[in-house]
C-alpha cells in the first residue's frame, strides 16, 4: 500500500532506539517525533539526515490498517508485543 498522506502514526506509536536529529536518543513509544510536522509530515523526508529505520519503514497494510487510529492502535500493540517495531 501506499503511506496516507498526512497519517504519521508510526512516528508516534513505536519507539525508535536510534537517533533522530533533535531527539540523539531516539524516542519513546507513544512521544511524538520532533521531525513529525504539524500536519503529520515528515520534515526529513528525501534527507540524508532521516534515520534509516525511518526510510526502511514501509507501508502495509498489516501494520497501518486503513486509518490513522487503527494504525497507532496496530502500531501500540507491536510494540507491546515485540517491544519494539524498529
Ligand atoms: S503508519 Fe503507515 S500509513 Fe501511517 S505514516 Fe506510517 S507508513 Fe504511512
Ligand atoms: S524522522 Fe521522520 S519518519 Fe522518522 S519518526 Fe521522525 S517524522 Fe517519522
Amino acid at each position: 500500500m501506499n503511506c496516507r498522506a498526512g497519517c504519521g502514526a508510526c512516528c508516534i506509536a513505536p519507539s525508535i532506539s536510534s537517533p533522530i536529529p533533535g531527539m540523539p536518543h531516539g524516542k519513546a513509544a507513544g512521544v511524538r517525533c520532533v521531525q513529525l510536522s504539524d500536519d503529520n509530515h515528515c520534515g526529513l523526508f528525501g534527507k540524508p539526515e532521516r534515520p534509516a529505520v525511518c526510510s526502511a519503514f514501509l507501508a502495509e497494510a498489516d501494520v497501518c490498517g486503513s486509518t490513522r487510529e487503527e494504525a497507532i492502535r496496530l502500531l501500540d500493540w507491536l510494540e507491546r508485543s515485540t517491544g519494539l517495531v524498529r
